[in-house]
């Protein structure tokens, strides 16, 4: 028995079921249960599956477009194996009728684990359940993060790619080094590079802007929805800062010099003001691979159709035609 690679080959199966070969996960984890002291029983099983897998090499599992509607399914066998009195228990995520992840327990006490949980009451069928356990929303996130391209069939309206189709070019953009147009009502101009401009970005949770400014120039007070935001002065001087939220608003601000990097929490109001009698630069990275951008000003008096003037009068405590002056205002469609 020395002579065959009994562990070595049930360790390869192991590598195959987690990549690309889910059917194969009950037999293998019968098998790997037998690694200590194998016979030639056990060999034989494990020639079987590498059979089983060389004569359906050119099968493979079609999905259609199904609801994305993620799916969770779980069962356990209740001490089904006799001889350890050990349960298999596991769980399988679909999302759009799709296997996303799954996981199988061995042990005395997955079991338990789920009959104690009313979420799993059920014995003896397979069903779905609304809601995650934490540890499998964990499990889930970073599988997610794992797989690289993206593995959902939408994030934020994109479609995914077939990783096989992926192109260098869908990680890639260039002439951020250019200088950009400024002359403009607020002398700003930003420059992003997302998942609009890098496909490859989908699910990544980043992204890119440059901003230049006139001098002047204001990129006006802004919320990122999704993301935090940190800058970086490449050329001239920024008097920046961002608002915190209700009840004490407070303001803080800096002049930053080129090298001075400051950061803009998640959803926090904030600007950018070249102060200088020069051009600026600065570049910005986001958390987010799709930040969102809500100018103030364009979202408050800029909105189509306009918000009553009744409510914005109340809401700045002013005279309604301070609200129709700044209304009949152009807002620049700034970034
Ligand atoms: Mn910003």
């Amino acid at each position: 028995m020395e002579a065959i690679p009994h562990s070595s080959a049930v360790g390869s199966l192991m590598c195959v079921m987690r990549c690309t070969r889910l059917d194969i996960g009950h037999a293998v984890g019968v098998v790997s249960r037998f690694l200590a002291n194998p016979g030639k029983e056990h060999c034989e099983v494990v020639k079987w599956i590498l059979r089983y897998l060389k004569g359906t090499l050119k099968m493979c599992l079609c999905f259609g477009g199904a609801k994305p509607i993620l799916e969770e399914f779980t069962d356990v066998d209740m001490a089904g194996d006799l001889d350890g009195r050990k349960s298999t228990s596991g769980f399988l995520f679909t999302f759009a009728g799709r296997a996303e992840e799954y996981k199988v327990h061995y042990d005395s006490q997955s079991a338990i684990d789920l009959s104690k949980n009313s979420m799993y009451h059920s014995r003896s069928h397979q069903r779905p359940t609304g809601s995650l356990q934490e540890s499998d929303r964990d499990e889930l996130q970073v599988r997610t993060q794992l797989h690289f391209f993206c593995i959902v069939v939408f994030v934020n309206g994109k479609v995914c790619n077939d990783p096989k189709l992926a192109t260098a070019d869908d990680f890639f953009f260039s002439g951020l080094l250019t200088p950009q147009n400024t002359s403009n009502p607020i002398g700003s101009k930003v420059t992003p590079v997302n998942v609009i401009q890098i496909l490859g970005l989908n699910t990544l949770g980043i992204s890119l802007a440059r901003i230049d400014f006139a001098p002047y120039g204001l990129n006006p007070p802004h919320t990122h929805p999704r993301a935090t935001e940190v800058i970086v002065v490449l050329e001239g001087t920024l008097y920046v800062g961002f608002v915190t939220s209700n009840t004490d608003n407070r303001l803080f601000t800096k002049v930053l010099y080129p090298g001075d990097v400051f950061v803009f929490p998640q959803g926090l109001i904030h600007f950018q003001f070249n102060n200088g009698k020069t051009n600026a630069v600065a570049l910005a990275a986001l958390s987010s691979q799709n930040p969102g951008t809500i100018t103030v000003a364009n979202a408050v008096f800029g909105s189509n159709p306009r918000i009553s003037d009744d409510v914005l009068a109340k809401a700045f405590q002013v005279d309604k035609k301070v609200v129709d002056y700044l209304q009949a205002q152009f807002w620049w469609p700034s970034n």
